[in-house]
């Protein structure tokens, strides 16, 4: 269970197993692409020019040889909750993009609400805490859910297995790998 952060202006390096280990510099890419220890997989990041030729830096590359990487609990965050639930309410349903009393819902108007408040000592975790929107998490206030006489659309749970977080647009090639 691993929560990694990507980011989509560098290169998606791949463990030999295809699983998606993490996003890197062009720059250590590069690296890696000299020591000899990556294949390329799909794509162009970066095209670099010397003065004989261009070297095309790839937008997915894979390891060559495995790397075990441990297995830790997908480490919380807000940004983390919001990502799993996709910007979208668990309160009323509204995602980003949609309306709301014809007012259209933006990224921005999401926040992470936590299901037993933690003035009552509900804790940052993925079982307690689940995407809202501002109007949802308004009306909620202080309150458990019961409380407030609001239901769950779903159930917050842990994210599965290499559940990754993508941060900006993500390249068409990165799809495959990851879920975004
Ligand atoms: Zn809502």
């Amino acid at each position: 269970m691993t929560m990694l952060n990507v980011n989509a202006r560098a290169v998606l390096l791949l463990n030999a197993s295809y699983v998606p280990l993490k996003s890197i510099t062009i720059r250590d890419a590069v690296d890696l692409m000299m020591r000899g220890v990556v294949d390329a997989v799909d794509g162009v990041a970066a095209r670099l020019r010397t003065p004989r030729t261009v070297f095309e830096v790839p937008s997915v590359l894979r390891l060559r040889y495995y790397v075990n990487v441990p297995q830790r609990g997908a480490v919380w965050s807000r940004r983390g909750v919001i990502s799993r639930d996709q910007y979208t309410c668990v309160y009323c349903g509204v995602g980003a993009g949609g309306e709301r009393k014809g007012y259209r819902v933006r990224r921005v108007d999401f926040t992470v609400d936590h299901l037993m408040p933690r003035s009552k000592g509900g804790g940052n975790t993925w079982g307690n805490t689940a995407c809202a929107c501002r109007w949802c998490n308004h009306r909620k206030a202080d309150r458990t859910p019961h409380e407030a006489g609001m239901k769950l659309l779903w159930e917050p749970k842990r994210p599965r297995t290499n559940y990754l977080v993508a941060d900006g647009d993500i390249p068409d090639e990165w799809k495959v790998y990851i879920r975004v």
